[in-house]
């Protein structure tokens, strides 16, 4: 509770927190938020948008948000942080290494198909855990115990490609698993490949860099007109 009487020396979040923030509709727009959101965390200082209590009422009743993260579940891997965003915006996905089973595919067709979210985002790092386990169960010729072994054989067609490639390290094969799961998604998606063709989504594969706190585009499918949004240009 405040101090009695003074309802008005409470401290308050920072003006641009309360002010409206326009929602994206298509993939460009979308991308460009992202992008926008990744700045402001990476240069320290993070707007906060859509955090306060008069958002979180306002999207009670329904919500739209404008990206789905399909991310590795990395504890410094947090959405709404590092694309500074809030209640509302995005719809995200988390398993270890990104792996993509039908519950994941499931959950992307909903935010798509039913919510008309215009952008989806496979989401990967560097020195990721789940990728230097598979990594190690590959070269050692092992699996691991209980259900962690799903995560990991989920993540072989990812490390047979790279080591087709010559890949060897782990922030390598990190790139080539993200382009793999984007690849495999719309293979695996019916509903989300027709939604890509006819524009109304996009998916792009994006790698974070824990130290630095920054985004990189590795891969994307869709209509991406805006080239302003990200130095990488959209595939066909
Ligand atoms: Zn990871």
């Amino acid at each position: 509770m405040s101090r009695p009487g003074s309802p008005g020396t409470q401290p308050g979040p920072p003006p641009e927190s309360t002010g409206p923030v326009v929602t994206p509709t298509t993939p460009a727009q979308a991308l460009a938020e992202l992008s926008a959101g990744n700045r402001r965390f990476v240069t320290g200082i993070p707007r906060h948008p859509n955090q306060d209590a008069g958002h979180r009422a306002a999207v009670a009743d329904g919500q739209h948000p404008f990206a789905v993260i399909v991310g590795c579940s990395d504890s410094r891997l947090a959405a709404e942080i590092i694309f500074d965003r809030g209640l509302g915006d995005l719809f995200v996905v988390r398993t270890a290494g990104h792996t993509t089973g039908p519950e994941v595919l499931g959950s992307v067709e909903y935010a798509v198909t039913v919510l008309g979210t215009p952008l989806v985002v496979v989401l990967g790092h560097d020195s990721c855990g789940a990728v230097q386990a598979a990594k190690t169960a590959a070269e050692t010729d092992t699996s691991p115990a209980g259900h962690l072994r799903a995560v990991v054989d989920a993540m072989m067609p990812s490390l047979r490609r790279a080591e087709a490639a010559g890949v060897t390290d782990v922030d390598g094969i990190v790139d080539i698993h993200i382009a793999h799961t984007v690849e495999a998604m719309l293979g695996s998606s019916a509903v989300l490949a027709a939604e890509v063709a006819a524009g109304r989504c996009a998916v792009v594969g994006m790698s974070y860099r824990l130290a630095a706190g920054e985004v990189r585009t590795v891969t994307a499918a869709g209509d991406l007109p805006d080239p302003a949004a990200d130095p990488t240009p959209a595939a066909a």
